[in-house]
C-alpha cells in the first residue's frame, strides 16, 4: 500500500503531466501513475506521418515552449513525444509507469486506486487517461461476414503495409482525412464518410481552432449565446498532406455503404464493391472503466462534472477527455488551464 498521498494523478500522457506541473507548483504530495511502458502518451503510438495541426509554440503545455522542430512548421507525433518526455525530466514530476489503474475505490477518507502493481491511497485523484485506448467502431450490417482485414485508427501506421490493396477509409474527421490522403497514393483508396467532407479553409490551422474554443468558454462564462465553437468551423483541418491530395482529386468521398459483404461492402444503390481492408477512422471514447467502482457514469458515458470536477464525487477531477471537462481540454494548449483550475480546486479542497 501506497500514501496516504495528496493526490493520485491517474494517465501519464500531456493531461496528466500538465496537472503534475501545477500540483508542483501548489507544492502538493502527489504521484502520476501511467499505464504506458514510456513518456508521450498516445502520441507514441500515431501513424508515422501524423503532424500537429499547430506549430510547435501553440501547442505548449504550462511553463515550457514546445521549441520548434527543425524543418517543419507543424511538428511530428514523434518531436511531441520528445517534449513530453523532457517536461516530466525537467519538472521532476513522479511518475510511475508502467501502472495501470484498474479501479478507483472509496475508503472512507481517502480514494483507493488498485493497480496491476499494487495499492495507492490519496485524498484526491485527478484522472487524465485520454481516449486512445478505447477505439470505437460504430455497429454496421455485416460486420462480422466480411472475411478481409478490419483495423481502427490506433492500428494504422504506414501506406507500405497496404501497398496495392483495396482500402476502405470510413470517417470524415480529422483521423480519416488523413489517413485516406496518406493511402491515396500507394492503395486502391475508397473514402467513405457520413455526410460531405467539411474542410476548414486552408489558412485556418490549430491556432483557430483554439482562439474559436477560447472564444466559446468566454461566451459561455459569461452567459452569452453559444458560439458554437470548433464544430462551427468544420471538420478537417486542411494540413498540407491532406490538402495535396484534395487538390489532386484524390480525395473524392462517397457517401456510406449500407453494409459490409463477406468479400467488401455493399452501396445504397445495390452495387457492391471489393476490399481487402476496412480502417474504420470513427473515433474514441473517454476511457473511465477504472472509474467504474464509484458509479458516476452519466448520459453517453461521460461523467457528469462542474469545470473538471465529478459532481458525484468532489475529490476526482477529470481532465483532457473532451470539451466537456474544460473547452480545448484535449488539446496541448488547452489543457493547462483547466489542469490549474484542477489542482488549484482540489488545494483548497485539502487545506
Ligand atoms: P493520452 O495522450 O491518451 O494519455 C493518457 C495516458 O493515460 C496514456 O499514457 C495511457 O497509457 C494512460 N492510461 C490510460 N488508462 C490508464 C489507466 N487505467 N491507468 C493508468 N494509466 C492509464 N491535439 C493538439 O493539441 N494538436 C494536434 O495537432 C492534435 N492532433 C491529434 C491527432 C489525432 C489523430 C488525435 C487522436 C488527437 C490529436 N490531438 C491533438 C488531441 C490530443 O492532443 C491527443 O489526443 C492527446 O494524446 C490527449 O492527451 P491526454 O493526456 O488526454 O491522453
Amino acid at each position: 500500500m501506497r500514501g496516504p498521498l495528496d493526490v493520485v494523478v491517474i494517465g501519464g500522457g500531456q493531461a496528466g503531466l500538465a496537472a503534475g506541473y501545477h500540483l508542483r507548483r501548489l507544492g502538493l504530495d502527489f504521484a502520476v501513475l501511467d499505464a504506458g511502458a514510456a513518456p508521450g502518451g498516445a502520441w507514441r503510438h500515431t501513424w508515422d506521418s501524423l503532424h500537429l495541426f499547430s506549430p510547435a509554440a501553440y501547442s505548449s503545455l504550462p511553463g515550457r515552449l514546445m521549441p520548434p522542430q527543425p524543418g517543419e512548421t507543424y511538428p511530428d507525433a514523434a518531436h511531441v513525444v520528445g517534449y513530453l518526455a523532457d517536461y516530466e525530466q525537467r519538472y521532476e514530476l513522479p511518475v510511475h509507469r508502467p501502472v495501470r489503474v484498474t479501479g478507483l475505490h472509496r475508503a472512507g477518507e481517502l480514494l483507493r486506486a488498485e493497480t496491476d502493481s499494487g495499492t495507492w491511497q490519496a485524498r484526491a485523484v485527478i484522472s487524465a487517461t485520454g481516449t486512445w485506448s478505447r477505439p470505437f467502431v460504430p455497429a454496421a450490417p455485416g460486420r462480422t461476414e466480411f472475411r478481409g482485414v478490419q483495423l481502427h485508427t490506433v492500428e494504422y501506421r504506414t501506406p507500405r503495409d497496404f501497398a496495392g490493396q483495396r482500402v476502405i477509409v470510413v470517417g470524415g474527421g480529422n483521423s480519416g482525412a488523413q489517413i485516406a490522403a496518406d493511402l491515396a497514393h500507394d492503395a486502391d483508396l475508397t473514402w467513405v464518410t457520413l455526410r460531405e467532407p467539411r474542410y476548414l479553409a486552408d489558412e485556418i490551422d490549430g491556432r483557430a481552432l483554439f482562439d474559436a474554443a477560447t472564444a466559446r468558454r468566454r461566451a459561455l462564462d459569461e452567459g452569452r449565446a453559444d458560439t458554437g465553437g470548433v464544430a462551427s468551423l468544420g471538420d478537417i483541418v486542411a494540413v498540407p498532406s491532406v490538402r495535396a491530395a484534395r487538390d489532386a482529386g484524390l480525395l473524392k468521398a462517397q457517401p456510406m455503404f449500407t453494409r459490409l459483404t463477406p468479400t467488401g461492402v455493399a452501396w445504397a444503390d445495390g452495387m457492391t464493391s471489393e476490399a481487402d481492408v476496412i480502417i474504420w477512422c470513427t473515433g474514441f471514447r473517454p476511457a473511465l472503466s477504472h472509474l467504474a467502482p464509484l458509479g458516476l457514469r452519466g448520459p453517453r458515458g461521460h461523467i457528469p462534472t462542474t469545470g473538471t470536477r465529478a459532481i458525484g464525487e468532489p475529490r476526482l477531477h477529470l481532465l483532457g477527455y473532451g470539451d466537456w471537462t474544460g473547452p480545448a481540454s484535449a488539446t496541448l494548449i488547452g489543457v493547462g488551464r483547466p489542469a490549474r483550475e484542477a489542482a488549484r480546486a482540489i488545494a483548497a479542497l485539502l487545506r
